[in-house]
């Protein structure tokens, strides 16, 4: 019997949404791994008649034509992306590439057993399943946009061609907090800057330097706390160093990826072994100016040196050297503006996520986000000005637009005077300082009005992620009541 089952007794509305939830997570749907989940969705198109395009990606549109009287309505787009990310408890069995999750209900919610469940985004496709599989609901012509690798990017939503699309109205249902509608979205694009570097050969104690326990977080939606940045605070602390003694840069390398703060940075040194207690005691020093500097935002924040042996290494040149500390100086990091029109909104922002010394150049990647384009440009700009100056270039890789907040939007005041009228509670309006589907879609449908939206599910990316039933209803209810007035 499925775990489900007990829904039942609750007579939702929403059930069939429920139904369909359950089919999806027992495909296995993780990024990158959306071929069975894809087929599942051209199969259920097929099965109800519908015309389906599936693309190379594995992105799928399906087109519900209008109910009777809905004829001259224009067509309403409902979007989200069928991939999930995968993460679960040690000691969970589940393999994602093969295996379904074990969903069950614990009171309000619907979990999945060790597991993230993956509502972020499969309730999407159920809402849109369960829509187009009930003849009951009247609405407009439906195109409904489920894309492919959302969560590595938004590669699918890079990939799709749109162009069959007769709608510029779109219904993302892609955010997480019942009653919020979301309006607007930064832009984002990755900066790789590349600054040369020579070697010598040199003699001296080497030394290793780690900066280490900081809390790190979102390069986008957490960029506003003020969470140091490991490769920012390792630029700062050599160059400390290199003012009090004469120091050999070996290997230089901090943060994961472009778009987390980094926690972490190690630095291999080369010093001269009677500046070894000196240098000990600097560091010391520094890590307890660090600590209260940063006290509130990362207090566990800690600057550690260990020694090997004397010997020869390569190490930066002296200009080379030079030219890395300048960089990790006075490169922009963080946040640049704050908006002027939503108090409390990060603006402009980036963050130097990857920090690596390879044999032939200091790479450093940055994740750039702005909601005005322009403001993007300049940053970019800039990044590329500092790196041609120290004889290095930049590159730019996933460059995509903003969701740019659009005064009159039909589509977001209708659906929230329903949810007030429906629910009697006051739908808040909110920008996001990171990135979302809309962006690129934006890009790609002419004019397009869009809103996003969705159920309460808290925890999402991680095992504790759960989905609120009576929250789902809810907006169910809000869907249905909102295609019947898109008349
Ligand atoms: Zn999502």
């Amino acid at each position: 019997m499925s775990k489900l089952e007990e829904l039942k007794e609750l007579q939702l509305q929403s059930q069939k949404v429920f139904d369909y939830f359950e089919e999806i997570a027992a495909i296995p749907h993780g990024s990158r791994n959306t071929k069975g989940i894809s087929d599942y969705l051209v199969r259920f198109a097929k099965e109800h008649g519908l015309v389906c395009y599936q693309d190379e990606a594995n992105n799928v549109v399906i087109v519900q034509e209008a109910t009777a009287g809905y004829e001259g309505a224009d067509a309403i787009i409902i979007q989200g992306h069928m991939d999930m990310v995968c993460e679960k408890e040690n000691g969970c069995d589940i393999d994602f590439e093969k295996d379904g999750l074990r969903l069950y209900v614990d009171g309000d919610f619907i979990k999945a057993e060790g597991t993230t469940l993956g509502g972020d985004d499969g309730i999407a496709v159920a809402y849109a399943l369960a829509i187009m599989d009930s003849p009951q609901i009247a609405h407009p012509r439906l195109e409904v946009v489920i894309t492919v690798d959302e969560e590595i990017g938004m590669l699918g939503a890079e990939a799709i061609d749109l162009s069959m699309l007769k709608g510029h109205k779109l219904l993302n249902i892609d955010s997480d907090v019942e009653g919020h509608f979301l309006t607007s979205c930064a832009g984002g694009m990755t900066v790789e800057t590349v600054i040369p570097v020579e070697h010598i050969t040199q003699e001296g104690l080497t030394a290793k330097l780690t900066v280490t326990g900081l809390v790190g977080g979102h390069s986008g939606s957490e960029i506003d706390k003020e969470h140091a940045n490991a490769n920012i605070v390792m630029g700062r602390v050599l160059k400390y160093i290199s003012d009090r003694m004469e120091l050999g840069v070996t290997a230089l390398a901090g943060g994961l990826k472009d778009n987390a703060i980094p926690r972490e940075c190690t630095a291999e040194l080369l010093i001269p072994e009677e500046k070894k207690e000196e240098f000990v005691s600097y560091i010391k020093s520094v890590e307890t100016e660090l600590k209260k500097e940063f006290a509130a935002s990362d207090a566990g924040i800690c600057l550690a040196s260990a020694f090997g042996g004397k010997k020869q290494a390569e190490i930066l040149s002296y200009s080379a050297m030079a030219r890395v500390i300048f960089y990790l100086r006075n490169v922009p990091n963080g946040v640049q503006h704050m908006s002027q029109i939503m108090p409390g909104l990060v603006e402009t922002s980036l963050n130097l996520g990857i920090l690596e010394l390879k044999g032939d150049g200091l790479y450093a990647t940055s994740s750039v986000r702005s909601s005005v384009s322009t403001r993007k440009e300049d940053l970019k700009d800039r990044l590329e000005h500092i790196a041609e100056f120290l004889g290095g270039e930049i590159s730019v890789s996933g460059d995509y637009p903003a969701w740019e907040y659009r005064a009159d939007s039909e589509i977001r005041d209708t659906i929230s005077a329903v949810y007030e009228e429906l629910f009697d509670e006051k739908p808040v309006f909110e920008a996001i300082h990171a990135g979302l589907e809309c962006g690129i879609l934006s890009g790609k449908i002419k004019d397009l009005d869009c809103v996003s939206f969705g159920p309460n599910n808290y925890d999402i990316h991680t095992p504790k992620e759960r989905l609120s039933i009576s929250s789902t209803e809810k907006v169910w209810k809000l869907l249905v009541e909102f295609l019947k007035r898109s008349k």
